[in-house]
């Protein structure tokens, strides 16, 4: 079973027929999800999935179900998949590839004639882009608001997600029962760079980061910028500017992969010629362990005291949004290790900075979740590519992972 590998010329047949659903005139995709390109995404989708043999079915949020029976009877699913939606002009490989890669394993093991223990069940999960939607309505943390909330379109969510098929009103019924999965996995796109500047073929997802995000509201005091002399001025935007300094000194003055933005700068008055009285920033912090994002930020606030007094302003704080991270199972981790040493592949661990419907899954089952090589780390973008080589290598350590999971 070491020697069963995907077919690759039909992985690639599979994402350049996907790509032509919503493609841009800069050669990109847009397939936003429940938009008539997404439908017409999932209707190919959905045929490659008979053709390869699977029984699909469509879940009360809208989500993709492809299975191939097992042979143990009332053995639980192993679960494998991604999402066809994507962002506005986005790329053919975000979502695309574990999806066309999960129903190309399911393929490559039914010509090889390989009889899974465990039924094996394709999953596309619908509104990935829009937040994690259909996963999150699959593992039951899609309220009754979330489903009622229009978009800026002023159309519920609810309304659209019937637009694919799903029944809001039986939302209840998309979460399986307990136990009825061993495990999710999933192939992705890095979406970075590490992977490529390191030359290594294959990313073991340690675990998605949690992110906090805090408001600062630095207050000096409104000058005229004509009048008042440089020494006499309590200039809420230079403190801000040595704020926007600590924070990425201070992130970048401990080892580790833990990142921090300034991403919003709101200036009042914010005229030419007034010294800037107020400022309101963001400071968003993203790490695996929320004990590390907090240390962080503790070191953070002590600089702010530092500039407060040194610029003669104030400083006020406060955490605005805490999302907890998710860590992979470390099975998994090491299935997917093992499977890429089968493959004589290159790997290595890694955190995903990103979010992933495999955090959702998570919270449910022991999920994992493989990455392959991103070119120029781009993503979200026309120019995504992710060379045949590294689709192919990613399906193959799916497919090698699957093998494994199905002697569990
Ligand atoms: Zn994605």
């Amino acid at each position: 079973m070491n020697d069963l590998r995907v077919n690759g010329r039909r992985l690639q047949e599979y994402l350049v027929g996907l790509s032509r659903h919503g493609r841009t005139a800069q050669g990109g995709v847009s397939r936003v999800a429940y938009s008539q390109a997404d439908i017409e995404g999932r209707e190919y989708t959905i045929a490659l999935m008979w053709q390869a043999g699977l029984q699909v079915r469509v879940d009360p949020v809208g989500n993709i179900f492809g299975c191939r029976e097992g042979s143990e009877s009332g053995a639980p699913a192993i679960l494998f998949g991604s999402h066809i939606d994507s962002v506005p002009n986005g790329g053919a490989y975000d979502g695309a590839l574990g999806s066309m890669a999960a129903i190309e394993v399911v393929q490559a093991l039914a010509e090889a004639g390989y009889c899974n223990r465990h039924p094996l069940e394709v999953a596309i999960w619908a509104d990935e882009e829009g937040g994690l939607i259909g996963s999150r309505g699959y593992v039951g943390a899609l309220s009754d608001s979330d489903l009622s909330a229009s978009g800026e379109d002023g159309i519920s969510l609810a309304d659209k997600i019937r637009r694919i098929d799903g029944h809001p009103e039986r939302i209840g019924d998309a979460k399986p029962a307990d136990g009825s999965i061993t495990a999710y996995v999933e192939l992705h796109v890095e979406q970075g760079s590490t992977l490529e500047s390191e030359g290594i073929d294959i990313g073991i997802v340690q675990g998605f980061v949690g992110i906090n995000h805090y408001d600062v509201t630095i207050t000096g005091r409104a000058d005229h910028a004509g009048t008042t002399p440089m020494n006499a001025r309590s200039d809420a935007l230079l403190a801000a500017a040595a704020t926007v300094l600590a924070v990425d000194e201070t992130v970048k003055s401990i080892p580790g992969e833990q990142v921090g933005t300034v991403g919003r700068l709101c200036v009042r008055p914010g005229v030419p010629n007034v010294v800037p009285g107020e400022v309101e920033l963001t400071v968003e912090l993203r790490d695996l362990e929320m004990a590390l994002i907090e240390s962080v930020w503790r070191r953070i606030q002590l600089k702010l005291e530092e500039i407060a007094t040194g610029h003669g302003i104030e400083v006020a704080h406060t955490l605005r949004q805490s999302l907890p991270g998710a860590l992979t199972d470390p099975r998994i981790r090491r299935a997917i290790a093992k499977a890429a040493e089968v493959c004589c592949l290159s790997s290595r661990s890694m955190s995903s900075g990103a979010g992933h419907d495999a955090q959702n899954l998570a919270r449910i089952c022991p999920a994992g979740m493989i990455f392959v090589p991103s070119v120029g780390g781009v993503s979200h973008s026309p120019e995504e590519h992710t060379r045949p080589a590294d689709a192919e290598n990613g399906a193959n350590v799916l497919l090698q992972t699957i093998l494994q999971l199905d002697q569990w």
